[in-house]
């Protein structure tokens, strides 16, 4: 077994998608890490290649992935690539085999935890906070709902936000707000305005607070899987313990974990939304409406999570687009060829300098179309976003689509 990789572990349909591989290159120019990297194992093209000569030797102790016997070297040369990855799913959808190299990623990546390569030292500590406090960021679990207490004390929300914790009350929506919009000082923007919708369209929702629990996307991603079922179970059990039937993220990472992932791995009688959907069905049932003027050319940054990993193009434009006044302005990539701000898999704590210089080149993307904001629907590429345009010195302002919603709401 090459380095205890247990290949035979990848489900047939990988498999299947791993030799469906033409080696035709198409991936290549699009991946946006090797854009920044020139690294020509990154891209599906030649990591492929690695992987199938890996599997190779495994079973064929006299063969190596490169013409001799196997060496750790070997293997952690392919465990780089495979960390240096986004997992953003571009690769996917401009390949003429149409791999799915999304989930072929991750898996591979869980094979290698499992046999102690990884994940990366850089993101031990990520995985280490979530273990410890339910969080990235190693912030105490009880400070989760402060940005709600705070917002209302200080009149920024009409209404307070419900307390689902302990079975004090009850609503008939979860508002899941995820760990980056309920920590992060600069991006409580997006929590507290999703809130304030809520509150002014009159809808029954509360949060869980100190019992809401990261979701264990970034684990996921990364293949660390123990971790990620862990999250799985304490959030599960939280939810089922609830009224609500139906969940709403602002996070795109947790609108796909909870949505796509939950339901693999557990009981899950939910109906998950992202909040951009949830806001358009408002917009659509004639219960929110928008007709403030907001004189602003915007452009609109896909989320990966969002828009190539769950169809979720058009909800956030349409929102956009009811805003009277605005002006929207498209990137030369944008919907299925967005590029991506290299904030998600893992990529970001493991390898900080080349997120960065992916915000950085999404944000000259941005400035090119002359629009004077950047939004997006995503606390986490948010952050990463609102980082590169203050690193560059540009001019766009970062906002949230809930920004543009509340000052459209008359
Ligand atoms: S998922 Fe994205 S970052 Fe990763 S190899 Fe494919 S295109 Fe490149
Ligand atoms: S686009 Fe698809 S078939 Fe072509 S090299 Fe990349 S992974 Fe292989």
């Amino acid at each position: 077994m090459a380095g205890g990789l247990a290949f035979h572990n990848l489900p047939l349909k990988r498999r299947i998608d791993l030799s469906a591989c033409a080696r035709c290159g198409t991936c290549v120019e699009m991946c946006p890490v090797y854009a920044e990297t020139s690294a020509r194992e990154v891209p599906p093209f030649y990591k492929i290649y690695l992987i199938k000569k890996a599997i190779r030797a495994g079973t064929n102790p006299f063969l190596s992935i490169f013409g001799r016997r196997i060496q750790e070297k070997d293997i952690y040369f392919l465990r780089d690539a495979l960390y240096r990855c986004s997992v953003c799913g571009q690769c996917s959808f401009v390949c003429p085999s149409r791999i799915d190299t999304i989930e072929l990623w991750e898996e591979i990546r869980e094979i290698f935890v499992n046999a102690g390569y990884g994940p990366l030292e850089a993101q031990h500590p990520l995985v280490q906070s979530i273990k410890n406090y339910d969080n990235p960021w190693m912030q105490p679990r009880s400070a989760r709902r402060r940005w709600a207490d705070r917002a209302y004390r200080e009149r920024r929300l009409s209404a307070p936000v419900k307390d689902l914790s302990r079975g004090k009350n009850k609503a008939e929506i979860l508002y899941f707000v995820g760990c980056t919009a309920s920590y992060d000082q600069n991006i409580r923007e997006v929590a507290i305005n999703f809130a304030e919708i809520m509150n002014r369209v009159g809808i029954d929702y509360g949060i869980l607070g100190p019992e809401e629990y990261c979701c264990g996307s970034t684990p996921l991603r990364m293949g660390v899987k123990d971790v990620f079922l862990q999250q799985v179970r304490k959030n599960v059990e939280k939810f089922l313990s609830l009224e609500a039937e139906i969940i709403v993220t602002s996070c795109s990472g947790c609108f796909k974990t909870l949505r796509q992932d939950y339901p693999k791995y557990s009981q899950f009688p939910f109906r998950v939304y992202h909040m951009t959907e949830f806001i358009y069905q408002l917009i659509v049932k004639g219960k929110l409406s928008l007709s403030r003027e907001v004189d602003l050319a915007v452009t609109y940054h896909d989320p990966c999570h969002l828009g190539r990993h769950n169809g979720l193009f058009n909800e956030p434009r349409e929102i956009l687009k009811s805003v009277p006044g605005l002006k929207l302005l498209e990137m030369e990539r944008s919907g299925i060829y967005s590029r991506c701000c290299g904030a998600g898999g893992g990529l970001k704590a493991g390898f900080t300098e080349i997120q960065v210089s992916m915000s950085r080149r999404l944000v000259e993307d941005a400035e090119k179309t002359g629009a004077s904001e950047f939004v997006t629907a995503c606390p986490f590429c948010y952050q990463s976003l609102k980082d590169a345009i203050a690193a560059k010195n540009s001019s766009l302002i970062m906002r949230d689509i809930t920004e543009i919603v509340i000052s459209a709401m008359g």
